[in-house]
């Protein structure tokens, strides 16, 4: 499964706490792209510790980690043709007031600190996170 044809998108507690579920997946179903494994997830202070690792040393990692346990998340994986490079130009920008209208961050979001989706960066950080 893990290969550089899928990605793994986790939409945020914040993000569902916005009914925003739908208009997240509904860009990528458009697409063409297939939903291939999701989970609704509560996910603990350790699995984000460790998903969120590289960022360990980074000032906002504790209310990184913190407002992600705020409630339940959807993690997913998606398959299809570029579907690393493709869906992060569909999803993104970290900084959401630099994110392009008509992408999920520049039409949803304006704080970084509640970005509505993760995505991953790289066929390794995808591989690690699918398992976690
Ligand atoms: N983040 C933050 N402040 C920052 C940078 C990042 O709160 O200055 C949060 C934000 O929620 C972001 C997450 O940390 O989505 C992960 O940061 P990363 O740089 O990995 O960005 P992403 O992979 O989400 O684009
Ligand atoms: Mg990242």
């Amino acid at each position: 499964m893990v290969n550089n044809k899928c990605i793994f998108i986790a939409i945020k507690p914040h993000g569902m706490q916005c009914n925003f579920v739908g208009e997240i997946i509904k860009p990528f179903e458009q697409k063409g792209f297939c939903l291939i494994a999701m989970k609704l997830i509560q996910a603990s202070e350790d699995l984000l510790k460790e998903h969120y690792i590289d960022l360990k040393d980074c000032p906002f990692f504790a209310s990184l980690v913190k407002s992600m346990q705020s409630g339940p998340g959807v993690s997913m994986v998606w398959e299809g043709l570029k579907v690393m490079k493709t869906g992060r130009v569909m999803l993104r920008g970290t900084k959401p007031m630099n994110s392009r209208p008509g992408t999920i961050h520049g039409d949803f979001c304006i704080q970084v600190g509640r970005n509505i989706t993760h995505c991953s960066d790289s066929v390794e950080s995808a591989e690690k996170e699918m398992g976690l």
